[in-house]
């Protein structure tokens, strides 16, 4: 890519994510754990289930352990009750596009029709090779350039420039760069892991999901300890 095409890489930064008041646990049930946060609430949610406060079995007695167990019943529903939020930046409409259709995540999304593209970068897919650059320069480079001149052509006919971009961005390629606010429940970050960490996903989707669940992993490992570090499927 020469200067003039920026380009965007994936980032992807964790900024919200659930609380738990654990003296207030102790205080309404004698119960306490080695978790806190989302860990320490899922157990919570799961203790109440079977009212089982106490830990008479050592392989449950712990976070890790108890949340294994349920998971491995498939009990996940104890796992709503936390949620992480992410700020992601430098993925393209496409990877939007296919986010998008998990519906239990909530978005909010750069709009193009508020926000000027005339400048906007671009996310190569991560299978461009060097060769391949110089069209996916000119790709990008061709649409900026169309997009500019029908932003401009609209506002000096007299339209308000919010109408001038929503019209003139239906020749931006799928590459064009967004950014966005993402949550979801554990549960659902689970499902939607399982289908795009997966050999069988889109390649920047799939790079994507490995990143969130090295964030996940950090966050809340007992609850993604059935995870594997490589893509599922790639034994299939
Ligand atoms: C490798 C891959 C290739 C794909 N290719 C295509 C493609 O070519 N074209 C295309 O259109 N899509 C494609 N998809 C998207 C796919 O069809 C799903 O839309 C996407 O994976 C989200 O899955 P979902 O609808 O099960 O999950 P979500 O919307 O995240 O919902 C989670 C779960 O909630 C339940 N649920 C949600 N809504 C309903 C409902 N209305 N009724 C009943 N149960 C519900 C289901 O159990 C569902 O699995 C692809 C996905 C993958 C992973």
């Amino acid at each position: 890519m020469t200067d003039s095409t920026r380009t965007a890489s994936p980032a992807v930064h964790l900024i919200g994510w659930t609380a738990f008041n654990a003296d207030l646990m102790e205080k309404l049930t004698g119960w306490t754990t080695d978790a806190d946060g989302g860990q320490a609430l899922a157990e919570a949610a799961g203790r109440l289930c079977f009212k089982s406060w106490r830990k008479p079995r050592p392989e449950t007695a712990t976070n890790a352990g108890y949340l294994a167990n349920i998971l491995r019943q498939r009990h996940e529903s104890v796992v709503e009750h936390a949620t992480a939020t992410f700020f992601v930046t430098g993925v393209s409409r496409s990877l939007l596009t296919e986010l998008t259709r998990h519906r239990h995540l909530s978005l909010s999304v750069v709009s193009q029709r508020y926000v000027d593209e005339s400048d906007a970068a671009m996310v190569l897919p991560p299978a461009a090779t060097a060769e391949a650059q110089g069209i996916y320069e000119w790709a990008a480079e061709a649409s900026k350039g169309w997009y500019r001149e029908l932003v401009d052509g609209f506002t000096e006919a007299g339209m308000p420039r919010k109408q001038a971009r929503e019209a003139a961005r239906a020749v931006l390629p799928n590459m064009t760069e967004t950014q966005f606010v993402v949550t979801a429940n554990l549960r659902c970050w689970r499902d939607v892991l399982r289908r795009r960490w997966h050999v069988a996903a889109d390649a920047e989707i799939r790079r994507f999901a490995g990143m969130m669940l090295d964030e996940l992993r950090v966050l809340a490992p007992n609850v993604f300890q059935d995870f594997p570090a490589e893509p599922f499927g790639g034994d299939a």
